[in-house]
């Protein structure tokens, strides 16, 4: 048997190599999915390439909140509905999707795209904050709600924001951090039960 030979056609091997990209698709699933598709309809790996490029053609940023959208503004930053009072700053704009499944936010949001990292040389100027402080311009915003990760660069990013916000007269909150729900108290780690006693409110 001649090891040259690749198993697999060069179309299957390609298509594997590039699912593989895919954050959190390792090698064996980049192969399940493979095989999958293949045995998939013409019609049903059509839907999903163009499914794939039109994310690529159709979609944009939203010209107020940069949000990831097909129409500008975006439907949040368009519907009356919205609380216009409210802003949510995101890093990502998956971050509002998490936001949204709750059902329990109805204000707008601000998607940063990152926050402040000096290790990896992220500046304020890097992500959009001065889009951010010109939409408080003529705006009836009275409060800012820092919804950025609880790590490091989130913090970071966080404080930066409620020391240039607070100044403009505009209430600055933080998502509450602590406990998971569902947690032990004995299980959890220092930091988190730190944040949790010091977050703590009236009952
Ligand atoms: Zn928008």
């Amino acid at each position: 048997m001649n090891s040259d030979i690749t198993p697999t056609a060069g179309a299957v091997s390609k298509l594997i190599q590039e699912l593989n990209k895919l954050p959190g698709v390792g090698p064996k699933s980049a192969q399940r999915l493979a095989y999958h598709l293949l045995r998939a309809s013409e019609e049903q790996a059509r839907q999903l390439a163009d499914a794939i490029l039109s994310v690529k053609q159709k979609t944009r940023l939203c010209s107020v909140c940069f949000n990831i959208t097909d129409s500008d503004p975006c439907p949040i930053c368009r519907s009356p509905q919205r609380d216009r009072a409210k802003i949510c700053i995101v890093e990502q704009p998956q971050d509002i999707l998490a936001m949204e499944h709750t059902k329990t936010y109805n204000g707008l949001y601000h998607v940063l795209h990152g926050a402040i990292s000096p290790t990896e040389g992220v500046g304020a100027d890097d992500i959009r904050i001065k889009e951010l402080m010109n939409r408080f311009q003529g705006s009836s915003v009275n409060e800012v709600i820092l919804a950025t990760n609880p790590n490091l660069e989130g913090e970071t990013t966080a404080m930066y924001l409620s020391k240039l916000i607070s100044p403009l007269g505009i209430r600055v909150t933080r998502l509450a951090r602590g406990l998971p729900f569902g947690t032990e108290l004995e299980y959890a780690d220092d930091v988190t039960l730190t944040q949790a006693i010091e977050g703590r409110q009236e009952f």
